[in-house]
């Protein structure tokens, strides 16, 4: 590694998690956590590993009025000889730094971060779990921090990354879940900040989420903000479909959609085994129309924290879609299949998207 951090080991280490098979999802975080600060004039520096615990903010800091944060979501994998691994992490910095330049906050260095990713996970080694699925989630993130009411980018900044042991997403099965179609409100529009890994994304996607639940469904599918009518993503997943054997996603050129690393990873591994994708609008009808001519075979979701989610059901409105019986389909048990082979280090990982961590 090109750069060294200073580690401060914490005096109380915690207990970790017994029963590997109650992890849940990001509810348990290690013994540290990496933090690095940027001042105007001085950039990004002093990243240092420092014990887990709170923040001291003044209550004016902007992230708390203006919603300037951003951050992260990528894991390290345990493999079968014990050894700790990353996925194509730097696909994860260079969405950081182009989410940083939609937000107005400063660049930092990619190297640094990998680093960075590298150094604080190996501290915590023994916090990556054991069982199969699990892992141990990274999260990195960014806050504007100064004392200022102002309406401006912030001259100071935070960027930390914390650690949380992950339990299988798949624990009870690969259930495909049933999904809600939104047609009141929008995730984002054209201009905004859709491409953007950004927290107040999730502030305006709650509203969708509560509908969706009170309805007895998982997730929210969007729209798009101006035509109301092509499909963007779910939620915190990007969305695939499967019409007459071939592969369609929505395409990232209108900027409405998080461009996820599990996303270009299944494109690329669906290419280079023949099948044929394309990348282009969809729209909602389009879908329905498949779905009536029977040419509907499969969709699921794509993201770090579940690899691939079969969608069984979408509702709009009174209108029900139910694809491939409610069960998962060929296509999504293969790439579920490719990536977390490649991922736990089962299978050969062809492309290089393996980075070892020990
Ligand atoms: C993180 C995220 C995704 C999935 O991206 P991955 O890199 O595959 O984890 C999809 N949509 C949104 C809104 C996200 O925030």
């Amino acid at each position: 590694m090109a750069y060294q951090f200073p580690v401060t080991k914490t005096a109380n280490p915690k207990a970790r998690p017994a029963d590997e098979s109650k992890l849940g999802f990001g509810k348990i975080f290690t013994d540290h956590m990496f933090i690095m600060n940027y001042e105007e004039g001085k950039g990004w520096h002093n990243g240092r590993i420092v014990p887990y615990g709170p923040f001291e903010l003044d209550p004016s800091s902007m992230v708390f009025h203006y919603a300037q944060e951003l951050f992260e979501g990528l894991k390290a994998y345990r493999t079968a000889d014990g050894k700790i691994q990353l996925f194509r992490p730097q696909k994860n910095i260079e969405r950081m730094n182009n989410t940083c330049d939609r937000l107005c906050v400063p660049r930092l260095d990619p190297e640094v971060v990998l680093d960075a990713i590298k150094a604080v996970v190996e501290v915590e080694k023994e916090w990556v779990p054991h069982n199969e699925g699990t892992s141990l989630y990274i999260r990195p993130f960014i806050i504007a921090t100064d004392a200022f009411l102002g309406v401006h980018a912030s001259h100071t900044y935070i960027f930390a990354i914390i650690l949380s042991p992950v339990g299988s997403y798949y624990a009870n099965g690969m259930d495909p879940v049933k999904i809600y179609i939104e047609r009141e409100y929008v995730r984002c529009v054209k201009g905004g900040t859709g491409m953007a890994k950004a927290g107040g994304n999730y502030a305006a996607s709650l509203i969708g989420q509560e509908k969706a639940d009170k309805m007895g469904y998982a997730q929210v599918l969007w729209l798009d903000g101006v035509e109301r009518k092509y499909i963007d993503e779910v939620g915190a997943m990007n969305v695939f479909f499967v019409i007459d054997g071939t592969v369609v996603t929505p395409s990232l050129e209108d900027g409405n959609i998080l461009p996820g690393v599990t996303r270009a990873s299944c494109i690329e591994v669906l290419k280079a085994n023949g099948y044929k994708v394309e990348e282009r609008k969809i729209s909602i009808d389009e879908v329905k129309e498949a779905y009536k001519k029977g040419t509907l075979n499969e969709s699921f979701g794509t993201g770090t924290a579940a690899v691939i989610s079969p969608v069984g059901e979408y509702i709009d409105g009174d209108e029900k879609i139910v694809i491939n019986d409610g069960k998962i389909g060929p296509v999504a048990q293969f790439l579920y299949d490719e990536l977390t082979g490649m991922q736990w280090g089962k299978i050969e990982d062809k492309f290089g998207w393996i980075v070892k961590v020990d």
